[in-house]
C-alpha cells in the first residue's frame, strides 16, 4: 500500500505526507489544502474530506 500522499477531494492536488504526519499516523490530523482551502482529516495515511474548499477558478468574490 502506497503511503506518500493523497489527492485534495475539492481540486485534486496531491498532497505529499510530510514528516510529521508520518510521525503522528495514530493520531488525527487536520489537513488544510494549500490550493483551495479544504480540510481534510488524515489518519494512517487514509484522508477524509472534512469541508470542501473552493476551487480557485471557480471563485467569483466580488468584493
Ligand atoms: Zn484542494
Amino acid at each position: 500500500m502506497s503511503a506518500k500522499g493523497f489527492k485534495c477531494r475539492t481540486c485534486g492536488k496531491h498532497h505529499l505526507f510530510s514528516a510529521y504526519v508520518y510521525a503522528h499516523a495514530d493520531i488525527e490530523l487536520v489537513h488544510t489544502c494549500d490550493n483551495c482551502g479544504a480540510k481534510h482529516w488524515v489518519l494512517r495515511y487514509r484522508a477524509e474530506l472534512i469541508k470542501a474548499g473552493k476551487k480557485p477558478e471557480a471563485v467569483t468574490e466580488s468584493r
